[in-house]
């Protein structure tokens, strides 16, 4: 008999496992339908000893000290700045678009003032920004847009960048100076020695057990619980009673290089050629030392294993129908990117679960995380 079952052993499973049983002394059953923990930020070492994300490439930022702290009580942490690259008009420039990007791309020598007042020429201001389309053509104009953001984020999503949320591409700031970084947070760092690792320690209490391999529906006849915490999709949970919440999809394509290093940069988009958005050298992220190097190519589908939930009205709409349901059915949680349909990071994700763990604890954050 345990008090819970939780699904999926991904940040917001395993969170909401590792405190339930260390702070509430519950007795936990953790289930994930893959071969291992660590759901999307699994990572591993390949046949050729190279550690790799096999899921694409996850970087940890956040602004939260407390959610940075809380991890840091089962992992060490390499301090890490992303970076990325676009490959446009065949060079390779900053993304975010900052000073350099403007200045190679069309031949300048812009200072800050001169970019802003150069982006506010060719912006197209738009009064209700609604669009992925609005946010961008509103603050760089129609070319850069173009450049940079109108193919890639048709591939990814398989969508124009008009009909998705603003939040989408919101996500990729513009810098006005020469920060060619990825992210911004305060906090900045790959686990020491992995993903993978850090889930270990998460989850190495005597109150936990791990099923693997496991489908939910394979188990819930066979096991008797109390609570349930769902963090797979939460329509499958609900038969798709009200038809499919769309997801995006990936397909990951991983190399090995017979050479130290690869490409110039841990992450290069091709927002207009090919039919993969990124590139991906693990050692970059990862900052071991190996004479090969391994890289992942991603390919993004409207079918297979869901990845990206699609940020449009209409699919939260149909997400509110289901949470409505999700309201109705006592004694399960739904936490998590698709079990709450978000496009989250991982420090969101483990936010979420941390909240919903003082919910279900009925303590304050403090409590919730002693
Ligand atoms: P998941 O990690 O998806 O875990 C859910 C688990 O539930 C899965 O393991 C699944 O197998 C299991 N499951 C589902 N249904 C069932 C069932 N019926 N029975 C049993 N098991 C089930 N975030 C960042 O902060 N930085 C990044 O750089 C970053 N990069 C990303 C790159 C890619 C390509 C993707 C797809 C995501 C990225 N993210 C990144 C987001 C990050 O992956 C998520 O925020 C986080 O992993 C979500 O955790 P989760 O527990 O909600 O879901
Ligand atoms: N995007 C783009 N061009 C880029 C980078 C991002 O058009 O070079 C858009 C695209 O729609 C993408 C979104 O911005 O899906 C968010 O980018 P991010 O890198 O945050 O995506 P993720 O890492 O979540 O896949």
């Amino acid at each position: 008999m345990f008090d819970y079952l939780i699904v999926g052993a991904g940040f917001a499973g395993s969170v909401l496992a590792e405190r339930l049983a260390s702070v509430q002394n519950k007795k936990v059953l953790l289930i994930d339908r893959r071969a291992h923990i660590g759901g999307n930020a699994y990572d591993c070492h390949n046949e050729h000893g190279i550690l790799i994300h096999r899921y694409g490439p996850h970087i940890f930022h956040t602004n939260s000290a407390e959610i940075f702290n809380y991890l840091s009580r089962f992992t060490e942490w390499r301090q890490y700045q992303h970076r990325v690259r676009a490959m446009v008009d065949g060079r390779l420039l900053p993304i975010p678009i900052n000073l350099d990007t403007v200045n190679e791309l069309y031949g300048l020598h812009l200072t800050p003032d001169g970019m802003k007042e150069y982006l506010a020429s060719i912006a197209e201001k738009c009064e209700h920004v609604r669009t992925s389309e609005d946010v961008v053509v509103g603050s760089v104009g129609r070319d850069l847009y173009e450049k940079f953001f109108r193919g890639y984020t048709r591939k990814q999503w398989g969508l124009d960048p008009s009909e998705l949320d603003a939040q989408v591409t919101a996500r990729v700031p513009v810098r006005f100076n020469r920060d060619d970084r990825y992210f911004t947070d305060t906090y900045q760092a790959m686990p020491a020695r992995g993903f993978t690792h850090m889930f270990e320690n998460m989850l190495d209490h005597p109150n936990i057990k791990i099923l693997l391999n496991a489908d939910y529906r394979e188990v819930r006849d066979e096991v008797s619980f109390d609570q349930l915490i769902f963090t797979g999709p939460i329509d499958e949970y609900f038969d798709y009673t009200f038809g499919r919440l769309p997801y995006r999809c990936l397909e990951f394509k991983h190399e090995t290089h017979h050479r130290p290093v690869f490409q110039p940069a841990p992450v290069v988009n091709y927002p207009n050629e090919y039919a993969y958005t990124r590139v991906t050298e693990f050692k970059y992220l990862t900052g071991q030392d190996h004479p090969l190097t391994s890289v992942v190519y991603e390919f993004p589908k409207s079918e297979g294993d869901p990845y990206y939930p699609i940020p449009r009205a209409d699919n939260a709409a149909l997400y509110k129908r289901y949470q409505a349901l999700a309201a109705n059915t006592p004694g399960v949680h739904f936490v998590g990117r698709l079990g709450t349909y978000r496009y989250y990071n991982m420090d969101q994700v483990v936010g979420q679960a941390l909240t919903v763990f003082s919910r279900l604890a009925q303590t304050t954050r403090a409590e919730a995380l002693a």
